[in-house]
């Protein structure tokens, strides 16, 4: 038996919502900006007019930042430092570098795809009424 509910569940695919996030665009259209500046995230699209002040990312974006970031950088500090031990002061300038560009690569994306997940899954607002 089918409600209501479960078939607009399978309206919305999980993973091209994601990778629309991930673009920073609309996980509706996948066309218009979701984000104003750096991390302000639009109240809707300008293109399809998808409500996205709906959103809940909080702080679940720089959450993911510093995993990501973590594991991959301390990994490689340890190899650059066992293999080539460069002057320190060179080490540290790499790796401050390194480590607030991809930062500053990863947070908007992470939260554009955090929320587009949450749009798939009708999270929070995004749910539909009724
Ligand atoms: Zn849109």
């Amino acid at each position: 038996m089918f409600d209501q509910r479960s078939v607009m569940e399978a309206e919305r695919e999980t993973w091209p919502a994601v990778w629309k996030g991930w673009r920073r665009k609309c996980p509706n259209c996948g066309s218009g900006p979701l984000l104003k500046g750096y991390l302000s995230v639009r109240d809707s699209c300008p293109v399809c007019k998808q409500e996205l002040f709906h959103h809940r990312a909080d702080d679940g974006p720089a959450y993911l930042t510093i995993l990501i970031v973590g594991h991959i950088m301390a990994p490689l500090l340890h190899i650059v430092f066992v293999q080539f031990r460069p002057e320190p002061l060179v080490l540290f300038t790499i790796f401050a570098i390194g480590c607030v560009a991809l930062s500053l690569y990863l947070l908007p994306r992470l939260k554009g795809a955090m929320i587009g997940f949450q749009w798939s899954r009708y999270m929070h607002g995004f749910a539909k009424p009724g």
